[in-house]
């Protein structure tokens, strides 16, 4: 259970996730360069007193999530496009997990309103003992309504101490099978997805992002060097490509030993997800808090 100091530190998580989130929400424009604008958004983490809970992400379009800009990015964001913005911070291990979509084109306004639909409504319900798929089934219904599509292979999900998808997963759609309940203590992110394609994902061919999945002995020096240094500096969360650079300064060396310690399973890499035909995405997220007698929206 939550003694006074985790409850503490997972509101002022929560705090400076929202303010963080509504900086970058402000700051995002068409014209500027993505890497400028992530390593700005995690500066702004660091100076309100919290740390990356995982690199920020900024997926655009048919991108649906886990873009974090590459070492020599230089692409900008597209005119006229709708840029999903996903940021986490945690203070001592406690986390908060919450993004905005911001469009560019007066077109994709209601698929926006839809989606934020949907995740107040999940917000309105979620409460000790109600079942997952209800949720799912209340945030499909918001989003079909607007005459769009949820993602039905990306969920929200339960969040532990350093552990920012710790088992439950509360699904964007109606789903019979999953019986698990929202329990009281617990914190939870909900993030629907809503699109105008056909409402699933597939990995793309890229990943900017990795965590640490298990430690074992490595034979090559760098390797082990930047293992190292991922252990020592981010707990097991989420991190990027690009905050290893001055690690080992030559991207292709770096990426020749990212790949091996994939490969020998000790990290784990997230591809880049596309809405599978190419839709637009939306989505929104925030982090709650389950309590017996109330919720809190950590992340308001
Ligand atoms: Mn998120
Ligand atoms: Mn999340």
């Amino acid at each position: 259970m939550l003694d006074d100091d985790a409850y503490d530190k997972i509101l002022r998580a929560g705090r400076i996730a929202s303010r963080v989130r509504k900086y970058a929400a402000e700051k995002v424009k068409p014209g500027i360069r993505v890497y400028d604008f992530c390593e700005d958004v995690e500066r702004k983490i660091y100076d309100e007193g919290g740390k990356p809970a995982f690199p920020c992400n900024i997926s655009i379009n048919n991108v649906a999530a886990h873009y974090t800009p590459y070492i020599g990015d230089e692409s900008v964001i597209p005119d006229k496009s709708v840029v999903k913005i996903d940021v986490g911070v945690h203070i001592d291990g406690y986390i908060a997990d919450t993004a905005v979509t911001v469009s560019f084109d007066p077109k994709y306004d209601d698929l926006l309103l839809a989606v934020e639909t949907a995740l107040e409504r999940a917000i309105e319900i979620i409460k000790p003992g109600i079942r997952v798929s209800k949720i799912g089934e209340v945030i499909e219904r918001a989003i079909k309504s607007y005459g769009y599509r949820p993602i039905r292979n990306l969920s929200g999900h339960s969040i532990e101490r350093y552990n920012l998808h710790s088992g439950v997963s509360i699904p964007n759609v109606r789903d019979m099978f999953n019986i698990s309940k929202i329990t009281s203590g617990h914190v939870y992110a909900i993030e629907p997805f809503g699109t105008n394609g056909v409402g699933y994902v597939v990995e793309g061919r890229n990943a900017y992002i990795y965590s640490l999945v298990k430690e074992k002995r490595v034979k090559d020096e760098l390797g082990r060097i930047v293992l190292e240094n991922i252990k020592k500096k981010y707990d097991g969360l989420p991190f990027a490509e690009r905050w290893l650079r001055n690690v080992i300064p030559e991207r292709n060396k770096l990426l020749e030993i990212l790949k091996e310690l994939v490969k020998s399973k000790i990290l784990h890499a997230y591809p880049v997800l596309l809405e599978a035909t190419g839709g637009v995405v939306a989505q929104f997220e925030h982090t709650v808090l389950v309590l017996k007698r109330e919720v809190v929206v950590t992340t308001l």
